[in-house]
């Protein structure tokens, strides 16, 4: 198999980069692990300008997604205390990625765009611009784009010492269980040292979440547990879910060899 362009993760930077190649006449195959729909930790804000490019690339504009809240402002809260709403300049789409992703990555195939789900790299050889599978297919590349998350196996191939600096705990909350009937974001400032926490709404669930810049010293279960109560939510720690993610960490040159 030869392609133009090999995408190596199918999240929205990996599709929103194959819209754009296919928009561009030339042939590109995305590499995802996973089988879509599949869950991705995350609280699903989608911003205006996020929107606005999607759209821009003719993607997004028809995604409804049956757990989707169309938010227009926030509440802000320092620690427990609630200081002020604050409108949106535009609308906040606060998605379900288990839908979201799904969409995109539909879109794209129904585009003629080639996806390999479920299917692992055991190499990446960057001088022969050629991928094994780990069936040991080979797929030849020009340019190969790496879109497999904050830590994935590309990351290395530009930056071997990375190592992401922030680290978040989330939970998923039937909103049955809560009294939070908003449908404004709220962000609760304070609450981590260089960080913050937060409740996105969904249809039928809360986002609850908080992240600040890693620290191996914080009981970060405890910290989160005394979060969730000072906002009056109840929830098992078995429930948690965690994810380092990079802070800045921005690459000046992503690339790594140029022919
Ligand atoms: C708790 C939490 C809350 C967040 N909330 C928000 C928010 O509200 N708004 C926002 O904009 N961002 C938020 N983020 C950040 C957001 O989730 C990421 O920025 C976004 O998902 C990055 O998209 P991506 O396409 O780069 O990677 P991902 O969405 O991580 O997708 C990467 C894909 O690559 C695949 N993959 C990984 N390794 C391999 C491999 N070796 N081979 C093949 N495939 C591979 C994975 O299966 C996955 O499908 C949040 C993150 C967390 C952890």
């Amino acid at each position: 198999m030869n392609y133009d362009v090999v995408i190596i993760g199918a999240g929205p930077s990996g599709i929103a980069a194959g819209h754009n190649i296919i928009n561009n006449n030339l042939s590109c195959c995305i590499i995802d692990k996973q089988v879509f729909p599949r869950n991705k930790l995350c609280a699903g804000g989608v911003t205006q300008k996020t929107f606005e490019l999607l759209k821009s690339l003719n993607l997004g504009q028809e995604f409804k997604g049956e757990n989707t809240i169309v938010s227009k402002g926030v509440s802000i809260y320092l620690k427990d205390k609630y200081i002020t709403d604050i409108a949106c300049k535009g609308n906040t789409y606060l998605v379900d990625r288990f839908e979201f992703d799904e969409y995109l990555v539909r879109a794209y195939e129904k585009k003629g765009g080639k996806l390999l789900e479920n299917t692992k790299i055991k190499n990446i050889d960057t001088e022969n611009n050629i991928i094994t599978l780990a069936d040991n297919q080979n797929i030849k590349f020009k340019y190969i784009i790496g879109a497999d998350g904050a830590v994935g196996i590309t990351r290395s191939l530009v930056d071997k010492d990375i190592k992401a600096n922030g680290f978040c705990l989330q939970v998923d909350i039937d909103k049955i269980n809560t009294s939070y009937n908003s449908d404004n974001m709220a962000m609760y400032y304070g609450v981590l040292p260089y960080g913050y926490g937060w409740i996105f709404p969904k249809k039928n669930h809360l986002s609850v979440g908080f992240i600040g810049e890693y620290d191996k010293k914080i009981d970060y279960k405890c910290e989160f547990e005394n979060f969730l109560n000072n906002i009056g939510i109840n929830c098992d720690r078995s429930e948690f879910k965690g994810a380092f993610i990079p802070f800045g960490q921005y690459l000046n040159k992503p690339i790594n060899k140029e022919k």
